[in-house]
């Protein structure tokens, strides 16, 4: 009976997995995760990835050993251990789900090269995005770089194929090759600060299911109305689970689509469109491999950045004056997440009001993100410094104060993360510094000590962004 080998990397399930279905159809399965610590270079995955990465490994472990092959784990690079592995099981073929970055798909082709050379045989299958890249083009054979026609053109190609089951059991090799512990992969931090992640999540395919059937059972429906607010969830909080391929996207947008009245189903239209975001961002990335770095915009080059460290260091640590800016940079930094409307709230933040270069913010969302996403952060933090494709225009800069007081109306979401302010009556909470003394006082905060003093006027910023933005226009 053949053995094949089933390479897991950012398709962390069972369910709708064509590679271990194809594996498990032909014989004996033996399912394997190397950990190759340096690839991605300097998008190697940052510490609250490598946190995820750890426990759904751990959940998905579990129940491929259920299903009757347990998981071998390895540390090197991938080419030399699946090849041993190979040799040490006698399987002839290694089986994996395509990635979607260009470095890693570019690691794809040099393993397959690799272990042809061996003899061993390698089958791909596309199964992390709806639609194929390539396959959603203008007229004229290019990318898109407006979103809506993106969309349009992707629904009009048609439903992504119907998910498939997993396999009911498998087979393990006749001989188990050697496998080192999860814990010897490293992932875990030495200094633990994970405590808030551990609290809030629940990696691995049970956890997507989970908050999955959750949010399509109670929120779904109202998802167009509510998923900008940061005090309540409106949202789903996929994103994570989706990254990991804990869930595959065709399985979420059957389980959303069932039924769906594109006129009247506002909020599941809305939930697919949304979804279509991550597509379009995984698209452009493949298309323009050197947005990671560089503005997708020339113009860019010539932008007024300002690199001042004490003021990244402020935004870093919830410290900017700002009480919606410091309440999400705090979840960021417990949660290892915070809502899209808060994401783009803080990035405009950091490159509007502080000019700071959209690449440091990128840096810090990916290092500390459970769900960093190379196309999703890129396209986001372009997005909203306005050099990217289809990008907020060059004008739009949030101002920190309506937009907390429109999407956090009695000021919960401050008071949740930013806890000093937690006693300040909603009409200050989002600018504590047209509190009265009197108010304050009664509040316990003095400004400047128990909570800080705003780091720049925001009237005067916007200004001098504006400024900044007419310089590259000419
Ligand atoms: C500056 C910035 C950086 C971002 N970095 C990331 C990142 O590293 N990883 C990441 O997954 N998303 C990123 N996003 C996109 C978005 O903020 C998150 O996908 C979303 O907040 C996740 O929450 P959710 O699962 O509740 O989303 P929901 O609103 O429930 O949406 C459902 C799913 O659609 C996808 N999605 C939704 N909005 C977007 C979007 N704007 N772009 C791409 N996909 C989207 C996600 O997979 C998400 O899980 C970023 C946005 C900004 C503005």
């Amino acid at each position: 009976m053949p053995t094949t080998i089933v390479w897991y990397r950012r398709d962390l399930r069972v369910d709708d997995h064509p590679a271990l279905l194809r594996a498990a159809e032909c014989g004996r399965v033996v399912p394997v995760y190397v950990h190759e610590s340096e690839l991605g270079g300097r998008w190697a995955p940052g510490g609250a990835s490598d946190w995820w990465r750890h426990h759904s490994l751990r959940s998905l472990a579990d129940k491929l050993s259920e299903l009757g092959s347990p998981m071998v784990f390895r540390r090197g690079r991938a080419a030399d251990e699946l090849e041993q592995i190979a040799r040490a099981t006698g399987a002839d073929r290694v089986v994996f789900t395509e990635s979607i970055e260009p470095h890693a798909q570019e690691h794809d082709d040099r393993v397959e090269h690799a272990l042809g050379r061996a003899g061993v045989e390698i089958e791909r299958f596309a199964a992390n995005l709806i639609w194929p890249v390539g396959s959603v083009l203008t007229k004229a054979g290019e990318p898109y770089q407006v979103f809506s026609p993106f969309w349009k053109a992707g629904v009009r190609s048609g439903e992504p194929d119907k998910p498939q089951p997993a396999p009911k059991s498998l087979k393990g090799p006749e001989t188990a090759p050697k496998s080192l512990e999860l814990d010897d992969l490293g992932l875990l931090p030495q200094i633990d600060w994970a405590g808030g992640m551990r609290d809030r999540w629940n990696p691995g395919e049970p956890g997507a299911w989970g908050a999955l059937s959750a949010f399509i059972r109670d929120r779904l429906d109202e998802y167009h109305d509510a998923r900008n607010r940061l005090d309540i969830p409106g949202w789903s909080a996929m994103s994570p689970h989706i990254h990991f391929g804990e869930v595959s996207v065709r399985r979420v947008w059957h389980a959303v689509s069932g039924g769906l009245d594109w006129e009247k189903d506002q909020g599941r239209e809305h939930y697919l469109r949304e979804v279509g975001w991550r597509e379009f961002a995984q698209h452009l990335l493949t298309h323009f491999p050197q947005t990671t770095d560089k503005a997708l915009r020339d113009s860019f080059s010539r932008f007024p950045w300002s690199d001042n460290d004490d003021h990244l260091r402020a935004w870093q640590r919830g410290r900017t004056g700002y009480p919606v800016v410091d309440a999400a940079m705090r979840n960021l930094w417990a949660e290892g997440w915070m809502p899209n409307r808060a994401r783009m709230i803080v990035a405009s933040f950091l490159c509007k009001d502080l000019l700071i270069p959209w690449q440091r913010g990128a840096e810090w969302f990916w290092d500390t993100l459970v769900d960093a996403d190379l196309g999703s952060n890129t396209l986001g933090w372009q997005w909203t410094a306005g050099c990217g494709a289809d990008a907020a225009p060059y004008f739009r800069v949030f101002n920190p104060v309506s937009q907390g007081e429109k999407f956090d109306p009695d000021g919960d979401y401050v008071r949740r993360w930013v806890p000093e302010l937690a006693k300040l009556d909603k009409r200050v909470i989002h600018k504590p510094w047209e509190a009265g003394e009197i108010e304050l006082s009664a509040a316990g905060v003095v400004l400047g000590e128990d909570y800080p003093e705003r780091i720049v006027d925001h009237a005067r910023a916007r200004e001098k962004a504006l400024e900044a933005f007419e310089q590259i226009r000419g």
